[in-house]
């Protein structure tokens, strides 16, 4: 038997992120458009090359972009926003699509799927579609020149429409549209020498997918027609396909994801849903996270998946997109970089199963799966927990709870708050980088925060807040930050993966178990505290939102892991409770975002996460007041769940949307503490005291007064502090004049 290897993408944002700064000064006009163009036709050929050293059969071309993949699709078919129509189809023309410009909005950015990319979102309105500008042939051009057997990739026609927005059309009217430009894109293609097409859609794996199955047909049977088929693979990633209809369509053949998809497309070849004749792309090796292989599962499976077919191509299970580029810039114990791969590594593997089947040459095979078992033996992934050990729920019902808190609090009605942090000005990064680069000693960094959290105390005492915070002055990102301090988490140095445009994070690696060794934010916190007689909250990122945001083990089930940074956060709250904190704010903002992308798994997901949620936050007093946030305003389906974490008060953001957020509580008598965002944090301008107080009425109307609590929408950190003080005073003032009766004296 003879296997292939490919991939379906590469990360676009270089080594050290040289494509994030190379556009980021275009913008900022410290580049010209061809020192532009030069430093990103350099990185393209660095990542073509470096694919085809690894010896990929085929190398993916039109993953690369200057911003979206999907946004390129859009100019590719002239699918032009309409305030923007009429300019040249350019560079410029798409920085300003994605970013807005003097004129106007940018397009929405919306997350691809379950990952933390986002795409632009095209737009339908009075659109004209013709071939426009077609990047994906000049790229394939480019490889072609430089000698690399390349293969297109361009996103489906059902994918590509079912994530637009506007027009009068049915989805199926804008397939039909689209058809004949998909076969004239194609046609350029196959004339230039593209031998395969990879044709992404990965719409086709999530709960719509069943009913999108007689367009697809439509739309594929016409490419048939047309002659351009049988160069189609049709990828999909992320989750479970329909086998059996993906085997049914005339095309060459169609790419399976053999690590999200819970077993489930194995399981359906074995079935006899495969149809033979057809190429094969399996994605075994996982695109979305940062573990080595196992590659001598690997290579069993591929030895299943070659009995069932005679065109057998291995590569990762999605884009690389979603992974940072290198393990060699990193300075790592050999304990943890044996088990880590990031994208080029994930090619060695590759490489390294290909000989071992093709040549039956096993050297590097050997060498990288010792490596592997040498990581899965470590302790400091074999620590055994007791998760019964703590509580997971409050010793009292709310009703309690809440009268013990409010003689301890002593709060006024309409008590007033914020979500956590205040500025992080220029000053404020630029001490912290200081301080993490050893320009400045622990003792000077420690000055500088002190003052700046008494500054912001002071601030919150001559506003008028109820509440007060300390400001997160320490944390670069609340992920982040208790990552560099909980045992079994790794921060690497260029470990990016790119969020949306010229934007990167650098998730932690949650290499190991979870442990918590050391108080985390008490210092600050009780030092806030110890300049004020109001109650200052502690602020901590709770765990669903932490593995979230973090790469996640694969060799634990979920559950455990976010049980153990439960655990730790448990820790940390109880440290903070000992310390005399009274208010404690444990945010989950990405609880919402971490849904299954099959409602079928929802219920399972939203138990598990409220169990840590509780597991992380119940141990305190009864009258220790537990609040939490997050930060978007469509609850929908998950409004039970949020009610079920039991929270005494969950402050949320709502200033953009309220209609939704009415309706989701008109579904459940939401009868714990609640702090409907009053104005958007997210705009510089300054609410107006009737915007306000009409937003406080109008929360009024749904929630019962005495569970009613007044606050911005999200934390403050992008703002710049004028406009912080001028609209927290707004804030304050409105309340107070709503105000019933006054428990404590107003200023
Ligand atoms: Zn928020």
């Amino acid at each position: 038997m003879t296997i292939k290897t490919t991939n379906l993408g590469f990360p676009r944002l270089g080594r050290k992120r040289e494509w994030k700064k190379a556009i980021e000064n275009y913008w900022n006009q410290a580049i010209t458009k061809a020192e532009l163009d030069e430093t990103l036709l350099n990185l393209q050929r660095e990542n073509l090359l470096l694919q085809k050293n690894h010896h990929l059969d085929s190398v993916p071309v039109g993953d690369f972009s200057l911003y979206d993949h999907i946004l390129d699709t859009s100019l590719l078919f002239n699918i032009i926003p309409e305030r923007f129509q009429g300019r040249e189809v350019d560079d410029d023309l798409l920085f300003d699509i994605a970013r807005g410009n003097k004129e106007h909005v940018a397009s929405a950015l919306i997350k691809w799927f379950n990952t933390n990319y986002h795409y632009i979102v095209p737009e339908w309105d009075n659109v004209t579609p013709k071939l426009g500008r077609h990047i994906i042939l000049e790229r394939f051009n480019y490889a072609k020149s430089l000698n690399i057997n390349a293969h297109p990739v361009i996103v489906g026609p059902i994918t590509f429409v079912k994530l637009s927005k506007g027009g009068d059309q049915s989805l199926e009217e804008k397939v039909r549209t689209l058809l004949p430009l998909y076969i004239e894109a194609f046609e350029a293609l196959i004339q230039a020498g593209a031998e395969l097409i990879q044709v992404d859609e990965p719409v086709l794996v999530t709960d719509d997918g069943e009913d999108l199955e007689a367009i697809t047909r439509e739309a594929y049977e016409a490419f048939a027609g047309a002659e351009v088929a049988q160069k189609l693979i049709i990828q999909t990633y992320f989750e479970r396909a329909n086998v059996k209809f993906l085997s049914s369509l005339p095309v060459k053949g169609f790419g399976l994801d053999f690590v999200h998809d819970r077993g489930e497309n194995l399981k359906q070849i074995k079935n006899g849903d495969f149809d033979a004749s057809k190429t094969l792309f399996a994605g075994i090796i996982d695109g979305r996270n940062v573990w080595a292989a196992d590659v001598q599962a690997k290579k069993a499976l591929i030895e299943t998946l070659a009995t069932y077919t005679d065109d057998l191509y291995i590569n990762p299970s999605s884009s690389l997109l979603h992974v940072p580029v290198s393990l060699d810039d990193e300075t790592l114990d050999e304990t943890v970089r044996d088990g880590l791969s990031f994208a080029t590594e994930k090619l060695e593997e590759l490489d390294a199963l290909k000989r071992a089947i093709n040549e039956g040459n096993h050297e590097k095979l050997d060498t990288l799966q010792a490596q592997y078992e040498r990581f899965q033996n470590q302790d400091f992934k074999n620590l055994t927990y007791d998760f019964d050990s703590v509580r997971a729920s409050r010793e009292s019902k709310f009703e309690t709870r809440k009268v013990l808190q409010q003689e301890r609090l002593n709060l006024p009605d309409l008590p007033t708050t914020t979500i956590g942090s205040f500025p992080q000005s220029p000053e404020v990064r630029k001490k912290r980088a200081d301080w993490k680069n050893n320009r400045i000693s622990n003792e000077e960094y420690e000055t500088f925060l002190k003052a700046e959290i008494g500054r912001w105390i002071e601030i919150q005492e001559d506003i008028g807040l109820d509440v007060f915070v300390h400001g997160e002055f320490e944390r670069n990102d609340m992920v982040e930050f208790f990552g560099e301090k909980l045992q079994g988490f790794l921060v690497t140095k260029f470990g990016w993966v790119q969020s949306y445009g010229s934007r990167a994070v650098k998730p932690p690696i949650i290499y190991g178990d979870v442990k918590w060794t050391a108080p985390l934010t008490v210092k600050e916190t009780v030092y806030a505290q110890s300049l004020t007689d109001k109650p200052v909250k502690g602020m901590l990122t709770g765990p669903v939102t932490i593995l979230n945001w973090s790469f996640e083990r694969v060799d634990l089930p979920r559950e455990e892991v976010q049980n153990q940074i439960a655990l730790a956060i448990n820790e940390e709250v109880l440290a903070l409770e000992e310390a005399g904190i009274k208010v404690i704010q444990v945010d989950e903002p990405a609880l919402r975002e971490g849904l299954p992308l099959r409602k079928a798994y929802h219920e399972d997901y939203l138990r598990k996460a409220v169990h840590s949620f509780k597991l992380a936050t119940s141990s305190v007093a009864d009258h220790t007041q537990i609040h939490t946030h997050m930060c978007y305003s469509q609850f929908g389906q998950i409004i039970h769940a949020i009610h079920e974490l039991d929270a005494d008060v969950i402050s949320i953001e709502t200033s953009r949307s309220h209609g939704d957020l009415i309706k989701d509580f008109e579904d459940i008598n939401y009868d714990l503490g609640i702090g409907l965002g009053v104005y958007d944090i997210h705009s510089p301008r300054i609410p107006t005291e009737d915007e306000i107080t009409i937003a406080i009425q109008r929360g009024l109307q749904q929630i019962d007064r005495s569970l009613f609590w007044v606050n911005p929408d999200c934390g403050l950190k992008t703002r710049k502090e004028a406009e912080v003080k001028d609209a927290l005073n707004v804030l304050v003032n409105s309340a107070k004049k709503l105000r019933q009766h006054t428990t404590t004296p107003t200023a």
